[in-house]
């Protein structure tokens, strides 16, 4: 076997697959190989004349493809698959090959498996892709880990391969060990919150307005066009203005409206919880799905809970319309600043050094959050590398104010009406709770004080203090 393929694929389902052929298609020689050889002779039958396949039916043969440093990039299951082929390509790799798990690993798997690599002298990248099967083949956003030598000879490689946008290309380096999986992960739970907020968007619109889902559809077509301008967006007005074939009813209206999850947004809440950062909008996106799925719970609650609430008058449509989309923005602009709250605290906590302005650049393109206005996040982190809260940045400053009347309104409207808007309602607790000056917490610290002597700090005095409360009961 001569080795002469530049990169190998692994795992040849849908994304692996599609991966292989957009390095085919950039005239890279890409090796490739899957557990069961069916998968690769599909493949080669299908798309053999896009490029220079090299197929092996054997782990072995696909090894002695590549040329050095070997380029392997694993695109299997994720966890125990995954771990299965790492022990079945280590005894056949050699010093300062590169092994690339472009799978949804959680991240301190990846950490973990990266250490044990690094300890047998090969290079390991752990790195989102984000896109789909369809990002995969035509461009994803890439999230490549790892070590800052490997990223010289893979980065163009994925570069050449990933999305562009006015011309830059959608991956760069994120940073050491777990960071491009962590920041993958921070993605998909922004995904959450994005897809979360535009649900509400729509319930009160509908609610609000009594419109169609084809109306509410071209309203979103409308957004489109502005501010808001984003995939979510595009593909909400096309799926609102579908219509089903089978009973001509607007597509919506036939879905089950119980949401499901993979597990990406939840493990984004979890280590929100460890790292201590409030991603509220992400965790109530989260939980929103939980609770639709929460069936018994919504059988019991169902037309037994009274509601007291007093029905949504809209007198003025299009004012309503713009309160709503006001209160859109502000509140996706709060769950992006609290994800990229929480890839700082992981970065200083890992010391991964990750340049938050680039991760909001190489999502712009080919994955599920591309949006307009992540170019405005990249300008605020250009603009201080350090910046605390991307809320403090001048311009989204003045963007979220300007909407805060409309946001309150919507907020108060949802809230009398019985309406559900969780993340809505989350994100403007936040806002006013992040920019307080005084917050109700030095209750919290008293009464800790009380029942468990866990002591507090004075506003007046330097120092930790106890206060002997036994008399005053
Ligand atoms: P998948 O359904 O997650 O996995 C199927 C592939 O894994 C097949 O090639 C299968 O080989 C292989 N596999 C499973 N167990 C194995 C084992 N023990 N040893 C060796 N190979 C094993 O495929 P996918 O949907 O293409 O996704 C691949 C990865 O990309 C996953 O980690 C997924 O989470 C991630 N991802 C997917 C998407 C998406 O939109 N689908 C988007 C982003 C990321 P056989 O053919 O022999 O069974």
């Amino acid at each position: 076997m001569t080795a002469r393929a530049q990169i190998g694929v692994t795992g040849l389902a849908v994304m692996g697959r599609n991966l292989a052929r957009n390095f085919a298609r950039h005239g890279y020689t890409v090796a490739v190989h899957n557990r069961s050889y069916g998968k690769t002779q599909s493949l080669i039958e299908e798309a053999g004349d896009e490029g220079d396949f090299v197929p092996s039916e054997s782990m072995a043969d696909f090894v002695a493809s590549l040329e050095r440093p070997r380029k392997v990039v694993i695109m299997v299951k994720a966890g125990a698959a995954t771990d299965a082929v790492i022990d079945e390509l280590l005894p056949l790799l050699e010093d300062g090959d590169i092994v690339v798990d472009a799978g949804n690993a959680h991240f301190p798997d990846t950490i973990r498996r990266e250490e044990a690599l690094r300890e047998r002298g090969l290079h390991f990248v752990g790195t989102g892709v984000s896109g789909g099967e369809e990002g995969a083949l035509l461009g994803p956003s890439i999230m490549p880990g790892g070590t800052r030598e490997s990223y010289e000879s893979l980065g163009p490689i994925l570069e050449a391969i990933s999305a562009k946008v006015d011309g830059t290309p959608c991956c760069t380096y994120v940073g050491p060990g777990g960071a491009g999986h962590f920041v993958k992960m921070v993605h998909n739970g922004i995904e959450y919150a994005d897809m979360q907020l535009i649900a509400e968007a729509y319930d009160l619109l509908k609610r609000g307005l009594g419109a169609t889902a084809a109306e509410i559809g071209q309203i979103f077509a409308e957004w489109n066009t502005g501010d808001l301008e984003s995939f979510l967006i595009e593909i909400t007005a096309d799926v609102l203005q579908h219509v089903d074939a089978e009973t001509g009813s607007a597509f919506v209206d036939i879905v089950l409206d119980q949401a499901e999850q993979k597990g990406t947004g939840r493990w984004t809440v979890q280590n929100g919880l460890d790292l201590g950062v409030p991603i509220t909008g992400i965790a109530e996106a989260t939980f929103a799905r939980a609770l639709s799925g929460g069936v018994p719970q919504r059988e019991a609650a169902r037309g037994t809970l009274p509601a007291h609430a007093t029905d949504l008058q809209v007198t003025d449509r299009a004012a309503f319309i713009e309160d709503v989309r006001q209160a859109l923005y502000a509140s996706k602009v709060v769950a992006y600043s609290q994800g990229f709250d929480q890839i700082a605290a992981a970065s200083a906590e890992h010391g991964w050094d990750v340049d938050r302005g680039a991760m909001a650049r190489i999502w712009r393109g080919g994955c599920i959050i591309r949006a307009r206005f992540l170019n405005r996040i990249t300008e605020a982190y250009e603009r201080d590398q350090q910046l605390p809260l991307l809320l403090a940045d001048e311009y989204f400053t003045d963007a979220v104010g300007n909407g805060l009347p409309a946001w309150r309104r919507v907020v108060a409207q949802a809230a009398a009406a019985g309406i559900p808007a969780p993340a809505f309602s989350s994100s403007l607790a936040y806002y006013d709770g992040v920019r307080a000056d005084r917050l109700p917490a030095a209750l919290i610290q008293a009464q800790r004080d009380f029942f468990g002597a866990h002591t507090y700090r004075r506003t007046d005095r330097e120092g930790t203090f106890h206060t002997l409360w036994s008399g005053d009961r």
